[in-house]
């Protein structure tokens, strides 16, 4: 079934609604869903709030008047990306990982694709850490189902998210490390399905309620703590500045400077942001955030020429990033920075009012480590939380028009 956004009808979003609703109908199947950093700041939109507004307690409630069993925050699982890709940053940098650097981002699945495509070549760049996405449906299907004892087999896993790539994200062969973890084929993968924040929102309308007058309710436990730094990644330059703070940690092993807490620099909706961060020990590392995927194209050649001054970059296939995905509200919002610096604005609120501002201080994910994990980088965090890449430049090849379907 596909609903149609775009206004001539071109271009259709897969609905998947139907899928979840028949597994939170059925008693024997726990239905675990996450919530992205940027469907908090767009859903309200949908029920006539001013834009930006943050709906995070509002968002839980609605969830578990659905009927879902667990809620989680996929802001937990960004602290841990950040955990898993600042680590291998460091040890690029220091050599111990003979991967080249510039080191890319990898948790936009757009962008990951564009690299697949047009620049296979610098495949080893990419982090080979998987979104947060990716990271918590994981751990659900392992982690949470040995400590509640609940049957991987069982678990009907959802994310809500602010995007539809991210639908063909949970769909790739690699992405099914909880099947492999348990040596069983009955473990479906590690995401059953993606929810939009549009489809979202159509089911809290359908099932009769009142998004706006609900109480503010808390995210469950274990995998539900957040920080700052986790929030900040719904924005363009958002995983860059959690990235570096807890490189920071990482390599000095003392909490960042307080600048780092804003990064000015790489923040704001220009298309190209560059900064240089000084980190003792690590010297300087440059750093360049890029938003839009026509603007990587420049950044890319200068890679593949081999004369990129940049350590590390990040590339969000959508302008301004995840805040402004395909699929977050539209209809109350046409694009224009103003949308996208006030959304921006609500993330960046929820990080300075944050307890915790870094990643490696989130008290859940010291805890998943100690008593799961091991340590970044570990054996068994290679197996859940880390992925590889193909090169699709073949498929796009064949997918070209050949020079005859031009022919009139
Ligand atoms: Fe999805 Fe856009 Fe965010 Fe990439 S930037 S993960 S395509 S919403």
């Amino acid at each position: 079934q596909c609903i149609h956004w775009c206004p001539s009808g071109a271009i259709s979003e897969r609905e998947d609604i139907d899928q979840v609703a028949k597994a939170l109908a059925d008693p024997k199947i726990t239905v675990v869903v996450q919530t992205a950093p940027a469907t908090r700041i767009g859903l309200g939109e949908e029920f006539g709030l001013p834009v930006g507004t943050n709906v995070q307690g509002k968002q839980v409630a609605a969830l578990r008047k659905l009927g879902f069993d667990v809620i989680f925050d996929t802001n937990f699982a960004a602290d841990l990306t950040i955990m898993e890709e600042g680590t291998e940053l460091v040890k690029r940098i220091t050599g111990e990982l003979h991967h080249p650097l510039p080191q890319f981002t990898s948790c936009c699945p757009g962008w990951v694709k564009f690299v697949e495509y047009y620049y296979p070549e610098l495949l080893p760049n990419l982090s080979s850490a998987k979104s947060p996405q990716q990271m918590a449906g994981a751990l659900v299907k392992t982690y949470f189902a040995e400590k509640n004892h609940v049957e991987p087999q069982k678990i009907f896993s959802v994310a809500i998210m602010p995007c539809t790539a991210k639908k063909f994200e949970c769909q790739r062969p690699e992405m099914i490390s909880a099947q492999t973890y348990w040596q069983d084929e009955q473990v479906s993968p590690d995401v059953d399905v993606v929810l939009t924040t549009r489809e979202l929102a159509r089911m809290i309308k359908r099932a009769g309620i009142d998004l706006p007058s609900l109480p503010d309710e808390e995210y469950d436990q274990l995998m539900g703590v957040a920080t700052g730094a986790g929030a900040i990644f719904g924005t363009t330059g958002g995983v860059m500045e959690a990235a570096v703070r807890s490189a920071y940690y990482l390599v000095t092993g003392e909490q960042p400077p307080a600048a780092l807490w804003q990064l000015t620099p790489v923040r704001g909706m220009e298309g190209v942001k560059e900064a240089a961060v000084s980190i003792p020990g690590a010297g300087e590392i440059r750093i360049a955030v890029i938003s839009g995927l026509d603007n990587a194209r420049a950044i890319m050649e200068q890679v593949k020429a081999g004369n990129s001054p940049w350590t590390f970059i990040e590339v969000m296939a959508c302008p301004g990033g995840c805040q402004y995905g395909g699929g977050q509200p539209r209809s109350s919002a046409p694009p224009s920075d103003g949308v996208r610096n006030t959304r921006a604005a609500s993330l960046y609120k929820i990080d300075a009012q944050a307890k915790l501002r870094n990643s490696h201080d989130n008290p859940q994910i010291k805890q998943v480590y100690a008593e799961f994990l091991t340590a970044p980088l570990s054996e068994k965090a290679e197996e859940l939380l880390h992925t590889h890449y193909i090169s699709r430049a073949e498929e796009f090849d064949a997918k070209k028009p050949q020079s005859h379907e031009y022919e009139v």
